[in-house]
């Protein structure tokens, strides 16, 4: 996707704070951090949403939970917690239609959706 902001990160087009990588997977800092800690686990390969995972595609959510753990541990939240979220579509209020995780934490939230 040529004109995906995040694919343009993966590329390294667009310039990011990252804080892991590896072959499938990259983790930077989002620039309006929500939380003390606030990055996003994005996949390198560009699917849409959620609603875009098939079963041929399904292997890199695994890949991006193995990833929170790694960056977890790399930000030192995997002791105390964290909250991870993932936006879909409109009503989710996803604004970059390429698939990622929010990770956050650093923080104790106290206001709950769920
Ligand atoms: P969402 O609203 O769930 O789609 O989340 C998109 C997130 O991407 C927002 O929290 C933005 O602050 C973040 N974001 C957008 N562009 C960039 C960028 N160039 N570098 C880092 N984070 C970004
Ligand atoms: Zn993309």
């Amino acid at each position: 996707m040529s004109d995906c902001v995040f694919c343009k990160i993966v590329k390294g087009e667009i310039p990011s704070s990252r804080v892991y990588e590896n072959d499938d997977i990259i983790v930077f800092k989002d620039i309006h951090p929500a939380a003390p800690v606030h990055v996003l686990v994005v996949p390198k390969v560009h699917i849409e949403s959620i609603e875009a995972l098939t079963q041929d595609n399904m292997d890199v959510v695994k890949k991006i939970h193995a990833a929170i753990l790694e960056t977890t541990k790399i930000l030192g939240i995997n002791r105390d917690g964290y909250r991870v979220i993932v936006n879909c579509g409109k009503n989710g209020g996803q604004t970059v239609p390429h698939l990622h995780y929010h990770v956050l934490g650093g923080t104790a939230f106290d206001e709950k959706i769920v």
